[in-house]
């Protein structure tokens, strides 16, 4: 088994996700008391909204690429980037290291390739919605996205950083993300992305009018398929 390297925190609401998502997937295949090697780098997510919202992208480069070092040189095999957003860095986070970085929209891009759809909705984050990073990493493998309009995008940022990543879940905005995921099959998505690793904590599969893709779930099914490859 190889070891998985984490970085997490972003925000820690998530991160319990893909850990017991990736422990989970290990004990089933492996059976008995078996559980994941793997290293987690947490981060203090305050601090990285707070880059965020000033636009400070080399410094958040520098506090991942040093998160990327620590867990190459503490036995990662494999790394994740434990949020959309900040695939934005992605490719300065690989070119750190040596270690294989597994991306997360490559992961979606591939979950829905095999359900046959090549239009999907992408709710996340205004920087995943907005910034050209993942919209082009899906137009790349031939998929295009229908990204919802200027007031649900704020509402959906919101939704994220005010209640999600606190650890709030609201009904109304469950009932919200509904109406908003229903409104946009009508513009033709034939596919939901949750684009945002907290979305899946809110937006259950019985919630959605569109198939959900989870990219929580995507992700760490993938590590757990390089840790466990031969
Ligand atoms: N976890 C979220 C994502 O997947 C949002 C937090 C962040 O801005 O990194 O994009």
């Amino acid at each position: 088994m190889k070891t998985i390297g984490l970085i997490g925190g972003m925000s820690w609401e998530s991160t319990t996700l893909y850990y017991q998502l990736i422990n989970r997937e290990v004990a089933k295949r492996m059976g008995g008391l078996r559980s994941a090697k793997l290293n987690l780098v947490s981060l203090d997510f305050a601090d990285i909204a707070q880059r965020q919202r000033e636009g400070d992208w080399d410094g958040m480069a520098g506090i991942l690429c040093e998160a990327a070092r620590h867990l190459s040189a503490t036995g990662a095999q494999c790394l994740l980037i434990g949020t959309n957003t900040m695939h934005l860095l992605a490719e300065q986070v690989q070119a750190a290291t040596d270690v294989p970085l597994i991306h997360i929209a490559e992961v979606t891009a591939d979950a829905i390739l095999a359900q046959g759809l090549h239009t999907v909705a992408l709710l996340g984050t205004r920087f995943t919605m907005e910034q050209p990073f993942y919209v082009a990493h899906l137009a790349r493998r031939g998929i295009s996205c229908v990204v919802p309009e200027e007031a649900e995008r704020a509402e959906i940022h919101r939704i994220i950083f005010e209640e999600l990543c606190l650890g709030l879940i609201s009904e109304t905005s469950r009932a919200w993300l509904a109406e908003c995921i229903a409104g946009l099959q009508a513009r033709g998505a034939q596919g939901v992305v949750l684009g945002c690793t907290e979305l899946p904590l809110i937006v259950r599969p019985t919630d959605s009018a569109l198939p959900t893709f989870d990219t929580t779930a995507l992700h760490a099914l993938a590590a757990v398929e390089f840790s466990l490859a031969h």
